[in-house]
């Protein structure tokens, strides 16, 4: 028996069946219909263990946390996701693993009407890496290039609960147990903010997904832009949790961490009303912490006023 028909048993077996599919898993490639006017988008993440989660990380967070930083991507774009593909190493093929990866890989896709189309099962260190595409109206996605000095800077939900989660886990920073409980979903079953994303086309000028931490995501669009920022560190979205921990955590974690996969966005002054507008419809929290200048570079304030120099401001994973 190849021990990899076991494994392609899991996978076409998956439960979204889109009417845009012309042929699906099991061939040499799938086909789908792409609507006239309509563009894809493309993108792919792979998760390493031992790099991007610890080697006993639950099988079912894996399955939710693979598909859902490449439906955070898409949701960057404007785009709405349609069909994905699966790369996964496997060090053996394990039934356990298996259903437990295809639980939480399944039920964040079922979520958002996105298919499995294809995909490749290897022997190896484990490996998840997904290739995801969305549809978006031509012209309409959302980049990181079009920040305009003026415009006001935006980022949805809560910034600095999953670095608090991985710290805890990796033993850096111990939380009380209703403190874990409060911030671990945020790093093993990140939101991707998919239905924000499409309801800011035609009114952000640029956008990204928080996946490196703020500071350096924020700063992929400056540079595409060709603009700068000045952020207030008194406007940044803290979940109750973290604002009990800043006194001891300061604001790195929500600065620079990363894996929040919250959007980080700019919106002209014309169109700032029509966003503020949106907030009871969102299903997040919605904060404007600062605006875009023309002079380069990234200025943060701290809530006193003074300038601030962040001690971190790249992401680190597991490098601390
Ligand atoms: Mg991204």
């Amino acid at each position: 028996v190849n021990e990899f028909a076991l494994i392609e048993r899991f996978f076409a077996a998956q439960p979204v069946a889109r009417a845009d599919v012309v042929l699906g898993i099991g061939d040499d490639a799938a086909l789908t219909r792409v609507p006239p006017g309509q563009e894809l988008a493309l993108t792919t993440d792979t998760l390493v263990a031992g790099v991007h989660f610890l080697a006993d990380a639950e099988p079912a967070d894996l399955g939710y946390r693979a598909l859902a930083v490449n439906l955070s991507d898409l949701a960057a774009m404007g785009a709405e996701p349609a069909w994905f593909l699966l790369n996964l190493t496997l060090p053996v093929p394990d039934e356990r693993w298996l259903t437990g990866f295809c639980a939480g890989l399944y039920e964040l896709a079922r979520a958002h009407g996105a298919q499995l189309v294809g995909g490749n099962t290897a022997r190896g260190p484990l490996n998840i890496g997904i290739t995801a595409a969305g549809l978006v109206p031509a012209g309409a996605a959302l980049t990181r290039r079009g920040a305009l000095a003026g415009d006001r800077v935006y980022v949805t939900g809560e910034l600095g609960d999953a670095a608090l989660a991985l710290r805890h886990r990796l033993g850096v920073y111990p939380l009380a147990a209703a403190d874990f409980a409060a911030v671990r979903p945020r790093l093993d079953r990140p939101t991707a903010r998919v239905a924000q994303g499409l309801k800011l086309r035609g009114l952000a000028s640029a956008a990204i997904d928080v996946s490196d931490g703020l500071l350096a995501d924020l700063g992929h669009v400056l540079a595409a832009s060709g603009v700068g920022a000045r952020l207030e560190l008194a406007r940044l979205p803290l979940s109750a949790t973290y604002r009990a921990h800043l006194n001891a955590v300061g604001w790195e974690p929500a600065l620079a961490h990363g894996d929040d996969y919250e959007l980080c966005f700019t919106v002209p002054a014309a169109r700032v009303a029509a966003v503020e507008a949106l907030r009871p419809q969102l299903g997040c929290r919605l904060s404007a912490i600062g605006e875009i200048v023309a002079a380069p570079g990234l200025a943060l304030l701290d809530p006193a006023g003074r300038p601030y120099r962040p001690r971190a401001a790249g992401h680190d994973h597991f490098a601390q």
